[in-house]
């Protein structure tokens, strides 16, 4: 099964919006098997619309289209497809009901031109849409499959989750057994070193397959499986994650798609234990990424971002001579990072410390290079451990980095 993504609207074009659509329409049919070939933008014109509607007919099974099903004369996409394939349009009795209910509840005056919204291709499927109004339409004709889909992320989304995969399932992929995925979440290595370990089960993969990608500094390993039911596809899975497990055991972190802040989380609530934070050259964001986890009141004591070395020496306690002075190791050593992890633990009384300070860029600084970062952990029993770091990137990707690194030191 081909598909082919047809995001239209001029406003793309003119790089006034970007096609995020596009990125998660690829990514949920990736998970589903179906392979996307061709990504297309096209303006709100109606010849350019029907002309990329033929190319895309010819070089694909399943056209899948979002944007232009608005109530304005620029939202073409209902009109042409319907030309294109010779149907006409018609009011869909619900959806006209629910516009109408929309405009009354707000006690506003519902236009004319309102009424499109409520359109629909003879002889299609109708998707209602349970976040705005313009709805959605499915058909099929000649062994294509036609998905039509409203502009707005926060409308497309559910709409595509709640109904268009069960219509893909039922319609599209009824010859086909299903595909079954799972994320495995990694920490700690990079994407190469990754796929250099698993090379053999890369190149020699047929079924299950899997996939390595990285995101957000987290590398992620995607394997997938077809199986007549659920039970056989955990068998596959099972084994293939069990075999890189045995390899990566240091840096197998989740076998789902969690970030690892929710993975400490989780963890520290297991065990009833809690952590306190000393933050230099990340500014505060692993605090920041770790409070994005709903639970993590109970685990996270609090922190300290300790950006001058003047807040070091006056909120952690970093002795002047640690930081500054001839032969002084400096804020980026690994005794100042041992300072901050132990000093915050006891300020905090928590049963973790972690410190965190380098050299973000794009600058030198204390005369040592960019990416060099030192990582403190202590713990309760007094005992403090420190990594050293040597991260490479811009700016942005170091502090990522280092705040996830942190929390990869702390899990292992
Ligand atoms: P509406 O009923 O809001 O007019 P529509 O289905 O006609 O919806 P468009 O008019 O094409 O869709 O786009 C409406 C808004 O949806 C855009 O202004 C933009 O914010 C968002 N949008 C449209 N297409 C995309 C896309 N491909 N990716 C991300 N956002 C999009
Ligand atoms: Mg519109």
């Amino acid at each position: 099964m081909k598909a082919e993504i047809i995001a239209v609207g001029t406003e793309l074009l003119l790089g006034q919006i970007v096609n995020s659509n596009a990125q998660y329409l690829s990514q949920e049919l990736a998970a589903l098997g179906i392979d996307v070939y061709f990504q297309t933008v096209v303006g709100d014109n109606m010849n350019r619309l029907q002309q990329a509607i033929r190319t895309a007919q010819e070089r694909a099974d399943i056209l899948i289209f979002t944007g232009g099903l608005g109530p304005t004369q620029d939202d073409l996409t209902k009109d042409a497809l319907a030309a294109v394939l010779g149907r006409s349009l018609h009011l869909d009795r619900l959806a006209l009901d629910h516009v109408e209910q929309f405009f009354k509840d707000r006690s506003r005056p519902m236009t004319e031109n309102n009424k499109r919204q409520a359109l629909s291709i003879d002889g299609a499927t109708p998707l209602p849409n349970s976040t705005g109004l313009a709805i959605g339409n499915a058909l099929s004709e000649d062994g294509k499959f036609y998905i039509l889909l409203p502009g707005p992320p926060k409308e497309l989304m559910p709409m595509f989750e709640e109904q268009v995969k069960n219509w893909i399932l039922q319609q599209v992929l009824t010859e086909e057994q299903p595909l079954y995925s799972r994320m495995l979440k990694f920490a700690g290595i990079g994407e190469s070193a990754l796929e250099t370990e698993l090379i053999d089960l890369i190149e020699g993969q047929s079924d299950p397959t899997l996939a390595p990608y990285a995101k957000e500094s987290e590398v992620t390993v995607r394997i997938s499986t077809k199986a007549s039911s659920i039970t056989e596809a955990e068998q596959k899975l099972d084994a293939l994650e069990a075999q890189i497990r045995s390899r990566l055991p240091e840096n197998l972190y989740a076998n789902e798609d969690v970030p690892i802040e929710k993975v400490i989380v989780d963890l520290l609530t297991e065990h009833g234990l809690t952590v306190a934070i000393a933050e230099s050259c990340t500014g505060g964001l692993l605090m920041g990424n770790l409070t994005s986890i709903p639970g993590c009141a109970t685990v996270f004591k609090g922190g300290i971002v300790c950006y001058s070395n003047d807040m070091k020496e006056k909120l952690l306690n970093v002795p002047h001579d640690l930081l500054e002075g001839e032969n002084a190791p400096g804020a980026v050593s690994k005794e100042t990072a041992e300072v901050l992890a132990e000093q915050v633990r006891m300020i905090m009384d928590a049963d973790f410390g972690l410190s965190v300070t380098g050299v973000a860029g794009p600058a030198f600084s204390e005369r040592k290079p960019v990416g060099l970062v030192y990582i403190g952990l202590s713990e309760r029993d007094g005992s403090t451990t420190t990594f050293q770091l040597n991260l490479k990137g811009n700016r942005e990707t170091i502090r990522i980095r280092s705040a996830k690194s942190i929390l990869y030191q702390l899990w292992r």
